[in-house]
């Protein structure tokens, strides 16, 4: 009798794809405690409790089913840096209970679209772009939390407002209705030990705090600098790669 070859039968249904989902599931959930071990090693370190640090998982390049299950692993901060892709996660998700930060560079036409899903917008540069989100928010009867992108290495492309100009910057968001002032923003730059940097975006926090006290966050630390980012006050870490895996492309 011929032994029916299962793997060329095309009329036979697939198999329920809970076993990969499973799978993957597994996997985040071993990433996630890898990181919250991090970050719990990094406070104790210099004596943080841990509650004070936010874990933004930044799920770029990722499908929304990665989303739904961080979601179901206790992660409610989403992060994003590109807007298209953001909207549609978050449209997927929408039954979830998320927090969507966007991360990434933000072109000022494309402010509203992202006032509409994002309750945070870390990238916060320019006056232009407060004004665009002021209107936003306005008119969709919005609140939103900005962080001031301060920028540490003079970079061109990576967006951020220099240390002298970010005050200026604070100080419109503040003025700003429909805008929450919360604190500010910096990806170490590339390349060089991330302590300075981070050292100069606590400086910054400081001043812009002492101006307006309720800008209490200072969103810093990825991969592979999050212990030196909480070393030096982070209150958000925007974690990737660690939790999701390696990207494709240099994003
Ligand atoms: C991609 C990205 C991250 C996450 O970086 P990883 O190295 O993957 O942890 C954090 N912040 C911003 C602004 C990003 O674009």
């Amino acid at each position: 009798m011929p032994c029916p070859d299962v793997h060329s039968d095309a009329s036979r249904p697939p198999e329920p794809d809970t076993g990969s989902a499973e799978h993957r599931r597994s996997q985040l959930a071993a990433n996630l405690a890898v990181v919250r071990e991090r970050i719990r090693q990094a406070c104790e370190r210099v004596g943080r409790d841990p509650g004070e640090v936010t874990l933004v998982a930044v799920t770029k390049t990722f499908p929304a089913a990665d989303v739904r299950l961080l979601a179901g692993l206790g992660v409610g901060d989403i992060g994003e840096n590109r807007h298209q892709e953001a909207e549609a996660k978050a449209a997927a998700c929408a039954d979830l209970d998320l927090t969507w930060h966007f991360v990434g560079q933000l072109q000022v036409n494309k402010a509203r679209a992202v006032v509409r899903y994002a309750s945070v917008i870390h990238s916060v540069d320019r006056f232009r772009l407060v004004t665009a989100l002021g209107r936003a928010a306005a008119d969709l009867e919005r609140s939103v939390r900005c962080l001031v992108q301060v920028d540490l290495a003079g970079e061109v492309g990576r967006g951020g407002a220099l240390p002298a100009e970010a005050l200026e910057v604070a100080d419109t968001v503040a003025a700003t209705p429909g805008l929450e002032l919360a604190g500010v923003m910096a990806v170490a730059p590339f390349g060089v030990p991330p302590g300075p940097a981070f050292a100069r975006l606590a400086d910054v926090a400081a001043e812009v705090q002492a101006r307006h006290t309720g800008a209490t966050w200072i969103s810093a630390g990825m991969s592979g600098d999050l212990e030196t980012a909480i070393e030096h006050g982070a209150t958000h870490v925007r974690v990737g790669r660690r939790l999701l895996g390696e990207r494709p492309s240099n994003r």
